[in-house]
């Protein structure tokens, strides 16, 4: 231990939700060559960024067999950590379905759906999972509205036909991707009975599709709403278009327990996006402007963007899933969660976050299409 793995003193990071989940959620995709290539590999120290956060109180942790090694190494930090933090200090959730990039990669057949969450158990060297979710839905369900970039509050609103969204019609199943999730809901509902899933839910980008599918699962057999729902890069600089459907995702679709992630819209927000970002060449272009505007500030855009997302999160009363790759960004990332807890986010950085709000144009407030 040296003085870099200790934490700054101040309040621990708190729970908030059904689950009691803490405000700031360990995204461990961060753990995996997803985002930590070979320029980054060198300073890889996943022990102590992970026994950073759960000293911070940063004690749950969000991955997938999709991460590359992500569970693998995770699994393996946390047995190395069990004698300072056993398994019943921290909550980790897990997801299935999704194995590859493509369409072609996603496998939602109930079979499937059980090995990967035993898998899951033996990587994680865990006999239970906090939580699993169907990992992009919009991979596997049918296809309802149009596929094209733009602004989803409009499936709110005037657009609710079109997305499948009008009030008296949530029962109905569009196609054979929807029965899919159907059945793989169910196989997680078995797992949960059984007792080796805590609570179960699904994820995915594109958010009229997400409330479509948990009306879905509401409204047909067994009537059960989803427990867990994660929406990813809809509340950051670029869009805060989650919380239009938050309300709509608790009290239409009766879910307890929302997350939020990727404040940074998956590296989009920081001077090295990953070669991966389906973000448009229009949307990576105004996203370089704006880290290149925000040299002044202090942590640069990152530092800013994370702020935002806390903020804009914590009013909704839901955690957010950030990208921890070292320990630095553990430090970092807490502090801002405590400047803003505390209420010291001065007006200098509501006015730098307008400021890069603006700079997004036409394009804030908007989605791309997913999958591509
Ligand atoms: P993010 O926006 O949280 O982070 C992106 C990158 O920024 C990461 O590489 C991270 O290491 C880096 N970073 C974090 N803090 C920083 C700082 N202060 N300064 C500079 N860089 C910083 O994106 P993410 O990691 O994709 O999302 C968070 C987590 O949410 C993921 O790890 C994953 O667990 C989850 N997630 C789930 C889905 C899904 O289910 N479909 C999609 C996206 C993310």
């Amino acid at each position: 231990d040296d003085a870099e793995d200790k934490p700054v003193v101040g309040v621990p990071v708190s729970a908030c939700g059904a689950l009691q989940l803490p405000e700031v959620l360990f995204g461990a995709a961060a753990l995996s060559q997803i985002y930590n290539d070979d320029a980054h590999i060198s300073g890889f120290t996943p022990v102590r960024t992970v026994r950073l956060a759960l000293r911070y109180g940063v004690n749950a942790f969000d991955t997938s067999p999709y991460y590359q090694e992500s569970e693998i190494v995770l699994g393996t930090v946390l047995k190395a950590l069990a004698v300072d933090f056993p398994r019943s200090s921290y909550k980790l959730m897990t997801k299935c379905g999704r194995y590859g990039s493509r369409v072609a990669d996603c496998d939602y057949s109930p079979a499937t759906i059980r090995a990967s969450v035993q898998r899951s158990l033996s990587r994680l060297h865990t006999d239970y999972l906090d939580a699993v979710y169907l990992h992009d839905v919009e991979f596997v369900a049918t296809q309802v509205g149009p596929r094209v970039a733009g602004d989803p509050t409009l499936a709110l609103t005037e657009r609710k036909a079109e997305y499948g969204l009008v009030e008296g019609e949530e029962a109905k199943v569009w196609g054979a991707g929807d029965q899919q999730i159907l059945d793989a809901l169910a196989e997680l509902r078995k797992m949960k009975d059984e007792g080796i899933v805590k609570s179960i839910g699904i994820t995915g980008y594109p958010l009229p599709m997400l409330l479509r599918l948990a009306l879905l699962a509401l409204h047909t057999p067994p009537y059960q709403p989803l427990d867990v729902l994660l929406s990813y890069s809809h509340l950051t600089l670029q869009t805060n278009a989650f919380e239009a459907f938050a309300p709509h995702f608790r009290e239409r679709a009766r879910i307890p327990q929302l997350l939020t992630a990727s404040p940074l819209n998956m590296g989009l927000l920081t001077p090295t996006p990953p070669a991966w970002h389906p973000a448009p060449p229009e949307l990576k272009a105004a996203a370089k402007t704006a880290v290149e505007q925000c040299t002044d500030w202090e942590g640069g855009l990152p530092n800013l963007a994370v702020g935002y997302g806390y903020r804009k999160a914590k009013k909704l009363g839901v955690p957010m899933v950030v990208g921890l790759s070292n320990h630095r960004e553990v430090h970092e990332n807490v502090q801002v969660w405590r400047e803003i807890t505390e209420g010291k986010a001065d007006q200098n950085r509501v006015a730098q976050e307008e400021n890069i709000s603006r700079m997004f144009g036409e394009h804030h407030g908007w989605s791309w299409a997913s999958p591509p």
